[in-house]
């Protein structure tokens, strides 16, 4: 499904970092792959350059067959609102606007009345519907993260890309987010997830490993 062939991500600061390092990687369909590592090795670049939030210096990186690596910015962008959908650590929402705005929002430029349902549907889907209209500040962090999930499903993604997405909550509250990104996997999306913390690795069906901007270990399971 995604496929990069030795890519490369450097910044250039005196000297060189290379923050990824001729990687190569493939994910199928279906997977839920767990990216770990300590910091700085580059699992956040990683994550970026597979959801077309960022471009290797060289490489090539292909999405469901046809090459990315090489589109103009406005095709990145489309390309992305049509595969992927994204959640981080610090959930991103937009202040002083609703969970019913803030899912809606990857559909403004959606046309059909079908839209005010499948955001109802979604925000239904991560247990919400009594917090349609409260703002990210009335919300505990738990579930500010499933309006930013839910936001992240209104387009039907492919992939989900996760950076770190319990990593601002406390134990059981982020065990509850990883049991929704559960079910979110077992209805056929697939998932990529940085992480740091072991405990989540049990939700993975793929582990791998990074340093210094390289795959070190990749573990799949049975
Ligand atoms: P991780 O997510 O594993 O902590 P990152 O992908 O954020 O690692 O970073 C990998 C390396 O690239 C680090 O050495 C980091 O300092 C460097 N890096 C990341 N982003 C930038 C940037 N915008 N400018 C310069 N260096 C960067």
């Amino acid at each position: 499904m995604l496929s990069l062939t030795n890519i490369r991500r450097e910044y250039k600061l005196g000297e060189t970092i290379h923050a990824l390092d001729d990687l190569s990687l493939t994910i199928e369909k279906g997977e839920f792959v767990a990216i770990i590592g300590p910091s700085g090795c580059g699992k956040s670049t990683l994550l970026n350059i597979l959801g077309l939030l960022d471009v290797p210096n060289s490489g090539e990186y292909t999405i469901e067959d046809k090459r990315v690596d090489d589109l103009s910015k406005k095709q990145r962008a489309q390309f992305r609102n049509g595969v992927f959908g994204f959640v981080f650590q610090s959930f991103n929402l937009l202040p002083r606007t609703t969970t019913y705005d803030n899912v809606m929002l990857p559909l403004k430029y959606r046309r059909g009345d079908h839209r005010d349902g499948k955001v109802r549907e979604v925000i239904a889907s991560v247990g919400l519907t009594d917090r349609l209209k409260s703002k990210p500040n009335q919300l505990s962090g738990g579930q500010q993260q499933r309006v930013a999930i839910a936001r992240a499903l209104v387009n039907d993604p492919k992939i989900i890309l996760a950076d770190e997405p319990t990593g601002n909550l406390d134990t059981k509250t982020g065990l509850e987010i990883m049991e929704l990104f559960k079910k979110i996997h077992e209805a056929g999306t697939t998932i990529v997830m940085v992480t740091h913390n072991n405990e989540l690795l049990t939700y993975a069906t793929r582990v791998i490993s990074m340093k210094d901007g390289r795959i070190v270990k990749d573990e799949r399971k049975k």
